[in-house]
Order: C-alpha cells, then structure tokens, then sequence
C-alpha cells in the first residue's frame, strides 16, 4: 500500500448497514485516511437549525457553507469536523439533526459545494476510503474499488439504537425506524446523487455479518484487486 500514490475506495449504502464503523476499520488496515460524507450533511443540517436557515433553500445554505466553512480536523481519528470554529462532532449526532438531514442533503445546490469539496479533500488526501450515498456513483465513479452495504431494516433499527444509547442519547425504537424509513425513502428517490448500487459496485449484504467479517471481506477484495 505505501507504494500508491492514490487509492480511492468507495463505500455506499443507506443508514445503519455499518458503512461508518467498516470504513474507519478498512482504513486503518489499508493505512488510508477515512472521509465520512454524511458528516458534511449534517454540519450543513447543524448550520440550517442552528443558524436559523431554512432547510429548503439550498441557495442561501450553499453561500453559507462557502462563507462559514466545514472543515475536518485529519489530526483526529476518527477526524473530528469544524462548522466555522465550533467542532460540532457530537452535534451533528442529535436525533433532530438527523430527522432533517436528508431535506438539507436532497437540495442541489447543497451536493454541488459539498461534492465539489470532496474532490477537493481527495486531492490533498489521495489515499482515502470514502463513505456515504453518492461516493461510487457520482462523486469518485473512476474508485480503485466501489462497494456498497445493504441490510435488514430491523437490523439497521437496533445498530442505530445502540449508536445512540451508547453516545448517552434516549432513543425510541418507533422514532429510529421511522427515520431511517423516511431517510432511505427521501435519499433514494431525490433526483440529484440518490442513493443508488453503482454499476459494478461490490455488493455486501451485513445483515448477518460481524464488522469484522465485513471488514475482512472487503481487505481482501481491495488487495486483490491491487494485486491483479
Ligand atoms: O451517513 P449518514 O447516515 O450520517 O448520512 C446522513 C444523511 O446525509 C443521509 O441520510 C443522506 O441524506 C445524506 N448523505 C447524502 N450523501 C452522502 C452522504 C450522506 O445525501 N454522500
């Protein structure tokens, strides 16, 4: 790996198939840094709430993101993210974040600054692992490899669950189902970067699996392909 000068390695799927916690893991192991996009989206959604935006008006969040700014903190791992100078790393975790992300994150113009400054970070971070809805089939489709995660709905319930009760939030089962549901729902039919299997992805179903396994498979598949 220390040979390559660039490795890009694509991972999508909808929440709670595990893409976070296995992109962290695969990039320790290939010795890559981690991007996770979902976070861009919901910095944005930190912005919106919190600065009082409407959620809806892509044009004026858009402006906002390039005057403000979101950055990572690569010093961190995994990197903790900046809106302005307020590290909004645990904030952006919020059950009310995540209840509007994906009307921030269905508004074009919002992709186009965020996609835009993905590119960017893969420049300056040319061995990277990649996670969120869009990486393999818009935003890096020429990846050295794409996978995408699928899983149970009730599967992707308990883990977010666990996520939340585990970082100190209260959690109601009915209330995580029904936004992953709505999330999966709005991410996969928005016009702009839907969730969507890229051609000739690798596909993983997790629901079974260990993150380990998930790991393990997806090593081997990235060092196959590296060897060929
Ligand atoms: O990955 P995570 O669940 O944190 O993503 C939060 C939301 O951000 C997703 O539900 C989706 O609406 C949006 N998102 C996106 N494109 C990405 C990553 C996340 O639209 N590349």
């Amino acid at each position: 790996m220390e040979r390559l000068q660039r490795l890009v390695v694509t991972i999508d799927g909808s929440a709670g198939t595990g893409k976070s916690t296995v992109a962290q893991e695969l990039a320790k192991r290939l010795g890559t840094e981690c991007l996770d996009t979902g976070a861009m989206y919901r910095a944005v959604t930190v912005l919106a709430v919190d600065h009082g935006f409407d959620p809806t008006n892509g044009k004026s969040l858009s402006t906002a993101i390039r005057e403000i700014g979101i950055r990572f903190d690569w010093k961190q791992k995994p990197p903790t993210i900046y809106l302005g100078e307020e590290n909004v790393s645990q904030r952006i975790r919020d059950l009310e974040i995540g209840n509007i992300v994906s009307v921030v994150a269905k508004q074009p113009e919002v992709r186009e600054v965020l996609v835009e400054q993905q590119r960017e970070i893969s420049k300056t971070h040319p061995l990277l692992v990649t996670e969120g809805r869009d990486q393999g089939s818009v935003v890096f489709p020429q990846a050295s490899v794409r996978f995408f995660l699928k899983a149970d709905v009730e599967e992707r319930t308990n883990r977010r669950l666990k996520q939340l009760q585990d970082s100190g939030s209260k959690a109601d089962t009915e209330e995580v189902r029904k936004n992953i549901e709505t999330r999966d729902h709005i991410d996969s039919t928005r016009e702009d970067g839907p969730l969507v299997c890229p051609d000739g992805a690798i596909v993983i179903d997790t629901s079974k699996m260990t993150i380990t396994e998930v790991v393990d498979a997806m090593e081997s598949e990235v060092t196959a392909l590296l060897n060929c």
